[in-house]
């Protein structure tokens, strides 16, 4: 399959430098002990920087995460993020400075959101309708050498050959476009049966009997289970493009024909995935907050193809011989997903190396359920349907990304503009560097201890959802896998001292 930006909707790839100034990681004993609350600790400590908003704070094994938002006069500015973690004394331990230089700020608008959004729609060229309108929001956008005001605007368009998420920036005062790129995200709600759950039983893709939990109204049973989250619902596309479909129902409860198999699977596989969030990271669905996790199966006819269109994930049922039905696997379902939680925790832009780390975080978590499921575990990727805005093809090799024409070393990273600046390519770089975090082994000459999967995947969680900001580059995502691993295990242990070990051997510094 092609990738979708050589079948993008709009002629040509533009590609703009990485945002400058990457994220600083600062550990150690950074402030005194105080009895100020955390929010108050971190932006104490930034305030040198500029303003800023507080996004998050939680508490976690370690203390008390608190994320800021960089702003000017209230105006976000685009990837300005810090990160402090503050320990039970009250004292900053560590952070992670990623704000940006506004170098040549001045205010000047004479766009209105609505202007951009007619821009953005003129830009994208879309003759049809958009599954969610675009909206513009006001940003100060750090440019390359200087800050601008601009609107980044994002849309969803799902009749089209491929479906898209396109997000533009807009300058505010020329309406010229700053940057752009294609990820499919956000989840609208579900309306789902009220009843009462049964257990299913059925046949998945594999042939392999399952159990599931499903939801009795009236005289069906529908593929909802209520006892997960906001709920995980499976509707039937009745191989239409119509979506979501229809609410799969079922007359005895025993799904076991021919037709029933994709059902089956997307129901269990979307089950497993949730349990392998909660149990393993406590993390309820994508979002934290129960999203419901829907699933559409017999899209289309043949479509040889699956996507998370940002509220659910849909599956072709494959011609039969490229494919099969395309919910049968769990690391594809698990891949897609976690690009979910990666929009929702680190929101690493899907361009350059922050989107090869995002591509490549979905690999991981990928893998990382499968063993942890033991769902035929190996360190093959699944790649082989659509993830936000990018068809992949065929399987990627964690263990050996070189095996399929990808970089294994940051020395021979791809630099060209295809593939958002090579997400789904220099993702091998990162895969190669987890795969001997957990395994073990020798590379380009440096030997790494093997910690195990479980632990390569904790570790790699808390770097996802404490350290790494939208524009971490590979160098950002060392520091943030060091130091996560010196929060989980001290700083000198045995997954410290190999975490490091495991970027040496892909030449990330
Ligand atoms: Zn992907």
């Amino acid at each position: 399959m092609k990738k979708v930006l050589s079948t993008s909707l709009i002629a040509g790839v533009l590609l703009v430098p990485q945002l400058v100034g990457a994220a600083e990681l600062k550990s150690g004993t950074l402030t005194k002990p105080s009895n100020e609350a955390p929010t108050t600790i971190v932006k104490e400590y930034a305030k040198a920087k500029g303003e800023f908003k507080t996004l998050e704070s939680k508490r976690d094994k370690v203390g008390q995460v608190v994320k800021l938002q960089q702003t000017v006069d209230g105006v976000p500015v685009f990837g300005g993020i810090v990160v402090g973690v503050v320990d039970n004394d009250g004292q900053l331990k560590t952070v992670v400075d990623d704000t940006k230089q506004l170098k040549g700020l001045h205010k000047s608008i004479k766009l209105n959101e609505q202007k951009a959004v007619a821009r953005y729609k003129e830009l994208v060229g879309h003759k049809g309708a958009y599954e969610l309108e675009p909206a513009a929001e006001l940003v100060v956008y750090p440019n390359g050498e200087e800050a601008v005001y601009a609107y980044e605007v994002t849309g969803t368009i799902l009749d089209a050959d491929e479906p898209s998420r396109w997000t533009y920036f807009i300058d505010a005062a020329s309406g010229k476009v700053l940057n752009k790129y294609n990820q499919l995200a956000h989840a609208k709600p579900t309306n789902g049966v009220t009843g009462t759950t049964y257990t299913g039983t059925g046949i998945d893709v594999l042939g392999q009997s399952q159990t599931f939990k499903t939801t009795k109204s009236g005289s069906y049973y529908y593929l909802q289970d209520s006892t997960r989250g906001k709920g995980i619902y499976t509707y039937d596309a009745k191989n239409r493009t119509t979506l979501p479909g229809s609410l799969w129902a079922d007359v005895d409860n025993v799904l076991n024909t021919t037709y029933d198999r994709a059902a089956v699977s997307a129901h269990v596989n979307a089950t497993k995935t949730y349990d392998f969030f909660k149990n393993t990271y406590g993390r309820n669905s994508y979002d934290n907050n129960g999203a419901a996790l829907n699933s559409t199966v017999h899209y289309s006819r043949s479509y040889n193809n699956a996507f998370w269109d940002g509220s659910k994930m849909v599956y072709g049922d494959g011609d039969g011989q490229t494919f099969t039905y395309l919910s049968g696997a769990l690391d594809v379902v698990a891949h897609e997903l976690s690009h979910a939680v990666t929009e929702y925790t680190a929101g690493l832009i899907y361009q350059n190396e922050s989107g090869a780390i995002n591509e490549a975080v979905s690999d991981i978590f990928g893998t990382v359920a499968e063993y942890s499921v033991g769902s035929n575990f190996d360190w093959l990727v699944g790649e082989d349907i659509y993830t936000p805005g990018i068809a992949g093809d065929g399987l990627r090799s964690m263990s050996n990304p070189a095996a399929n024409g990808d970089p294994d070393h940051y020395s021979v990273r791809y630099t060209g503009t295809q593939d958002n600046g090579g997400v789904h390519i220099n993702s091998g770089i990162v895969n190669k560097a987890a795969y001997l975090l957990a395994s073990g082994g020798s590379h380009y000459g440096v030997s790494v201890q093997g910690i195990g999967v479980m632990e390569m995947g904790d570790i790699y969680y808390r770097a996802l959802t404490v350290y790494l900001t939208p524009t971490s580059n590979f160098s950002s995502l060392r520091q943030a896998v060091v130091q996560s691993a010196k929060d989980l295990h001290g700083a000198t242990s045995t997954q410290a001292v190999a975490a490091a070990k495991s970027f040496d051997a892909v030449g990330i510094n």
